[in-house]
């Protein structure tokens, strides 16, 4: 299906069709019109660019601002512009705009989704709590704005362990949605009143044990980076902590930890537990590293839907809006505030 605007093309003088297609819309390459063009519109409508980590390359090099969601929810509270563009997925979109409730946030492809985040919904949690009526809920901050509009405190996994830690010992905990980041959790703080939901990201499918192990074991000098900011990685972050790979080797870090570890390293190769987007900022940082996917599979199809293409079509027809319930956002923000103040959420760019 054809969904070109009528609007005036303005990509030098090639015109442009994109198509909707199973992986999201596609037709347009990313070339330097096209650059040059989003750049235009972005200022044209008065937006900020922002661009997570996991996207495509010419994504990231387009934008503003490259990071991992929380930063750039942080980054659109403080823009100066009317608008968000928010290239990532849906609830990374929805906490920009439960941060900045007067901006227009867009996302290039709605349907670009989590399926962490889908591991539970708001009835689903609902249920849980009426189990457990007197837990504190912790929330990953990979769910949906109803679901953090249920919860007491949200956590990165930069500060998921210092979260849970300031809870009453006495309190039961319910911790959502990761397994691999709660099993983590729960083998850091020694709990054992945290009851874990079973959710996972089905990009760690393509970071597990035996992969690790492997690896590691045919890369001797090389240094490993985890970087579980997303959920893709969380599994690894659980292995190493279970000895499957050599501790001094092991390196967790938050995105700004990794890009500054990346610059410092002293190994020549360095192999990249998370999703594979990361590997585009880690080589242009430290150019004269050589940084190996665990798994070059590890690639979130979500990620991938902000295309050339989707960003185009944002820009020019203003689609798709985030709206988020201002009853709904009002109650998420106060959890995702609650994050904030405790211990480090993880770094900026
Ligand atoms: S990598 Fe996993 S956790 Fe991250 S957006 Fe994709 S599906 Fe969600």
């Amino acid at each position: 299906m054809s969904i070109t605007s009528d609007r005036p093309v303005g990509l030098g003088q090639v015109d442009v069709e994109w198509y909707d297609a199973p992986g999201g819309y596609t037709g347009v390459e990313p070339t330097e019109e096209w650059a040059a063009e989003v750049r235009r519109l972005a200022r044209a409508r008065n937006a900020t660019l922002l661009a997570h980590n996991y996207q495509l390359p010419a994504i990231q090099d387009v934008a503003d601002h490259v990071g991992d969601s929380l930063a750039l929810s942080r980054i659109a509270a403080e823009a100066e512009t009317d608008e968000i563009i928010f290239c990532g997925v849906h609830f990374m979109a929805e906490t920009a705009k439960i941060l900045s409730p007067d901006k227009t946030v867009l996302i290039p492809d709605e349907r670009a989704g989590c399926s962490l985040a889908d591991s539970i919904t708001a009835d689903e949690l609902r249920a849980w709590k009426a189990e457990f009526p007197d837990a504190v809920v912790v929330s990953y901050v990979n769910t949906t704005a109803e679901v953090k509009g249920l919860t007491d405190i949200c956590c990165t996994s930069s500060n998921a362990v210092d979260v849970v830690a300031s809870i009453d010992p006495d309190k039961d905990v319910l911790f959502l949605p990761d397994q691999f980041l709660g099993a983590h959790v729960k083998r850091e703080t020694g709990r054992d009143n945290i009851h874990i939901w079973a959710g996972e990201c089905h990009v760690h499918a393509g970071i597990n044990g035996d992969e690790l192990t492997a690896q590691a074991n045919s890369h001797p000098d090389a240094d490993l980076f985890i970087h579980p900011e997303c959920g893709c990685a969380t599994s690894a972050l659980y292995l190493a902590g279970e000895g499957f790979v050599p501790e001094e080797k092991v390196k967790i870090l938050s995105t700004g930890g990794m890009l500054d570890a990346a610059r410092e390293t002293g190994a020549k190769q360095v192999l990249v537990a998370t999703e594979v987007g990361m590997l585009h900022q880690l080589r242009k940082a430290a150019p004269g590293v050589d940084f190996q996917a665990v798994n070059d599979r590890a690639s979130c199809p979500y990620m991938k839907m902000i295309t050339p293409a989707a960003l185009l079509r944002c820009l020019r027809e203003g689609r798709d809006e985030v709206h988020v319930a201002p009853d709904v956002a009002e109650r998420a923000r106060l959890s995702v505030q609650r994050m904030i103040a405790i211990g480090n959420p993880g770094s900026g760019e």
